[in-house]
């Protein structure tokens, strides 16, 4: 039997739809999985409904459009950031995990199709080789929790090899590094990882890499040659977060210089009021949804204003006494937010879309 992470030892039964049987990539996971129970079925018959309490892992194709804009709103200072869509949800659990609300179930779906996926970012990147992409693989899972089993990031980063005008963020919480030597150009994949606070990571965030062992792979992808991305996002607050976030800045400036950085974004912890409920309901110790939130534009419930402003100001402060000023952004921000703390709104200087396209490329201007 292979040797799986710890992070997917829970997943214990496999079921494959009849259209996915003959794909490469069914044959990839199958044989990284050998052994599991594995339930063939009629693609038209449904969601998975998996009886079990480990994970289900259910390979299928996928007929949608793999690439989209992410969902930010025109109200808050979106980051112009493309979503290759690999697959949903994730064999980690987080407290406040975002994909509680968008998915009914925790089966981990793999699109097998992967020559569809790869054709489609070959039309889309080549109709235009002066237009630059941003695009990643974290938005409806984690970039690299699968890819022990599917190798696809592995496969992702080799394919577009061909393509100088996109840069790939591959966002984690766990340790996978085992596509980087198939990386053609390092300055074109943004190695990222989630942070947060320890004790946020020690009870929040199950199942994932301690803060040591991201920022340790984070160092050696800037060894490799790689610009890395950070993320504070949840940024949440609790008793005792100056102590807690004050820790993990400090190991961020023990391991890495400001050069190995692209950018570092600040997202207050933010959720659609539904999933106060949910959380509140599978995780008693996740005291921070009963904090102070209100309703912003875009209809999701974040922080009461001052307190977020405290929280990004404190963490603004320490990141930018170490150097990191410039790669600073808010995810979702207002410009009233994105003034008071960092003194300078978007507009003033080209929009924050752009601004992340030039540091992804590795501060390479846009001609157009
Ligand atoms: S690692 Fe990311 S995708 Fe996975 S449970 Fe945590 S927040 Fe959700």
């Amino acid at each position: 039997m292979t040797h799986l992470p710890a992070h997917l030892a829970a997943i214990e039964h496999i079921y494959l739809d009849r259209s996915a049987r003959d794909e490469p990539l069914t044959a990839r996971v199958l044989d990284r999985l050998p052994g599991l129970p594995l339930t063939e079925r009629e693609d038209e018959a449904g969601p998975v409904e998996h009886p079990g309490t480990g994970q289900a892992l259910w390979l299928r194709r996928f007929k949608g459009r793999f690439l989209r804009p992410c969902p930010g709103t025109r109200i808050y200072h979106c980051c112009a950031y493309q979503i290759a869509h690999i697959g949903e949800n994730c064999p980690m659990s987080c407290t406040y995990c975002i994909l509680q609300a968008y998915f009914q179930d925790r089966t981990l779906k793999v699109w097998t199709n992967r020559d569809d996926f790869l054709e489609e970012l070959d039309r889309t990147f080549s109709e235009d080789p002066t237009r630059r992409w941003r695009i990643g693989t974290g938005e409806f899972t984690d970039s690299l929790a699968l890819e022990a089993l599917t190798g696809l990031s592995g496969d992702l980063v080799e394919f577009l090899g061909r393509f100088p005008n996109v840069c790939l963020e591959l966002k984690s919480k766990i340790v996978d590094l085992s596509w980087t030597p198939r990386v053609p150009r390092p300055d074109r994949v943004l190695p990222a990882w989630s942070l947060n606070a320890p004790q946020i990571v020690a009870t929040q965030e199950q199942g994932t890499a301690s803060l040591e062992e991201r920022l340790q792979a984070a160092r050696t992808c800037a060894d490799a040659g790689f610009k890395v991305c950070l993320h504070f996002d949840p940024i949440i607050h609790f008793p005792g977060w100056q102590e807690g976030y004050s820790r993990t800045i400090k190991m961020i400036g023990d391991m890495l210089a400001p050069e190995h950085v692209a950018y570092i974004s600040l997202g207050s912890f933010r959720h659609m009021p539904e999933l106060a409920g949910i959380i509140a309901r599978r995780h008693p110790q996740a005291g921070y949804v009963h904090g102070e939130f209100v309703p912003g534009l875009d209809g999701k419930m974040r922080l009461l204003r001052p307190l977020r402003v405290e929280q990004f100001t404190f963490l603004a402060a320490r990141l930018t006494a170490l150097g990191f000023g410039p790669a600073l952004y808010f995810c979702m921000e207002s410009d009233e937010v994105w003034r008071a703390v960092l003194g300078r709104t978007p507009g003033e200087f080209g929009g924050l879309g752009r601004y992340l396209m030039d540091r992804a490329f590795g501060g390479e201007r846009d001609s157009g």
